[in-house]
């Protein structure tokens, strides 16, 4: 089936506007291409992002893999109802061997990276700083729902590669995504100042007739040598859908000076596009004294007084650098 270009994809009950110019940072867009059956969202991070990153003084190399995993779980993340958790974790054999981004719905996100600065290399790429291992997400939509937990091998590929066999493996659902992550520098007052920034965008294709939504791309496994390849046509829609978020350039994704809604506008206009209110996101950990102290109290009693150090025990959360000081009564140290 084909999806004609139509003057008026736009129905007239759907209140048209110019796409807004101005620029909106920390947060998602989500957006809809009815006339090709594709729905999607594009997040756009500024000084939520710098705040996760310039907190812990990574190598560039190193921010900017963590960065792209931030933009890229706000796009997966963000589908998600009120009070709602989505975790993205990597284990993997490289240069960074753990990286945790915790997005808590609607806005809250905490990431950060564990790394050997032994092993980095200058212009490394994020195949290469992973390393092969896995990449694991974790939805907890809250106790009364069951956890899921989906897993994808990651064999020195990207974390965009990493995404696009999730969604073919896992939710079979026709999926493309971009990320970027770059360094801004700009002059104000005070002179240059620089700052990190991300944008993301997922693309998937949602057809009512869902054998429009075979994939082209599956694997042809072990079958048997001089066996006839299956090849399976990709959907007209979703091949001009593909191609459209193909030509979606870094620099787009992160330019301070173009708005979300103008991008959108820019890829999308001649099939029309419509865009929803979109979703505030922030830099905020969610650790307390509280918990800490609840955590150390979880421990066995040798562990604990093998913590005592100075006539204290100090925990600080990888997350934000909090440090959280007890007196080793506190800790419950016999
Ligand atoms: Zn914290």
């Amino acid at each position: 089936m084909t999806s004609q270009p139509s003057a008026s994809a736009i129905s007239p009950e759907t209140p048209v506007r110019a796409p807004s110019a101005v620029p909106v940072d920390d947060a998602v867009i989500p957006f809809e291409v009815s006339t090709l059956d594709l729905r999607g969202r594009l997040t756009r991070l500024g000084p939520a992002l710098d705040e996760l990153l310039v907190r812990h003084d990574y190598p560039v190399p190193v921010a900017k893999l963590l960065g792209e995993a931030i933009v890229l779980t706000t796009l997966l993340g963000s589908s998600l109802k009120f009070e709602g958790r989505f975790i993205l974790q990597t284990q993997t054999d490289g240069p960074v061997s753990f990286l945790i981004v915790d997005f808590r719905a609607p806005a809250r996100l905490r990431a950060y990276a564990r790394f050997d600065k032994t092993r980095l290399g200058d212009a490394m790429d994020s195949g290469a700083l992973l390393g092969r291992g896995h990449l694991a997400m974790t939805i907890d939509q809250g106790p009364d729902m069951s956890r899921y937990q989906g897993l994808v091998a990651l064999d020195g590929g990207s974390l965009e590669d990493a995404a696009h066999e999730y969604f073919l493996r896992s939710e079979q659902i026709p999926t493309r995504v971009r990320l970027a992550v770059g360094e801004e520098w700009r002059r104000d007052g005070n002179g240059p100042k620089r700052g990190w920034r991300g944008g993301g965008m997922l693309l998937q294709f949602l057809p009512k007739a869902s054998e429009r939504a075979r994939q082209a791309d599956l694997d042809p496994g072990d079958a048997p040598e001089g066996s006839a390849v299956h090849t399976v046509a990709e959907d007209d829609a979703w091949v001009e859908g593909q191609s459209l978020i193909a030509t979606v350039e870094d620099i787009e994704l992160i330019d301070p000076d173009l708005s979300g809604e103008r991008l959108l506008y820019r890829l999308f206009h001649e099939r029309g596009v419509r865009v929803f209110p979109s979703q505030a996101l922030q830099a905020q950990c969610s650790c307390s004294r509280d918990a800490v102290e609840a955590m150390l109290k979880s421990f066995v009693p040798q562990d604990r007084s093998g913590m005592v150090q100075d006539g204290k025990v100090a925990v600080t959360c990888e997350f934000c650098s909090s440090v959280y000081e007890f007196t080793p009564e506190e800790a419950g140290v016999e």
